[in-house]
């Protein structure tokens, strides 16, 4: 299984490529920034394992990562988090609960406003960010993993 820096320079590594190759089609820029930006973010804070308790993503959230923990302790390492479809979904979900309690603790207490609402234009070309380093990873996964299964029993 590739160690948790493999997987950003695979991820990160490739960024220059992706990005290229959505320039000669012509991509408009916005959405490549907001794509970039959604790719560097989710190379290096939504990965996949962050279904374990202790990885270098949990790390990368500093003080914060205790809000990773019961993520970590509903999804087992390498089951839905890992889905290539469900996988992202499961993190969004789980981040926009974690932001909407928090939210609300900010809006009552302090007065802190609700955010109003997400561009339109940015939701596909987050998605995109979002998804393809999680593909990636899961891909290396796969990938490291063969082979390395438990033989079939006889018979
Ligand atoms: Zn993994």
């Amino acid at each position: 299984m590739p160690q948790g820096r493999t997987h950003l320079a695979f991820e990160l590594g490739t960024l220059p490529g992706w990005v290229a190759a959505g320039a000669a089609l012509h991509v408009e820029r916005a959405p490549l920034v907001f794509f970039t930006g959604a790719y560097v973010v989710a190379s290096l804070f939504l990965s996949p394992d962050l279904d374990l308790t202790r990885s270098d993503p949990s790390r990368r959230w500093r003080r914060a990562r205790f809000l990773w923990r019961p993520y970590a302790l509903l999804f087992r390492h390498r089951g839905m988090s890992h889905s290539p479809l469900l996988g992202p979904l499961t993190r969004i979900l789980y981040l926009a609960a974690v932001g909407a309690a928090l939210g609300t603790v900010l809006h009552l207490t302090l007065g802190v406003p609700f955010p109003r609402s997400v561009p339109g234009e940015s939701v596909l070309p987050v998605l995109a960010g979002l998804y393809l380093p999680h593909l990636l990873h899961v891909f290396l996964d796969r990938t490291f993993s063969l082979g390395k299964r438990a033989p079939l029993p006889r018979g």
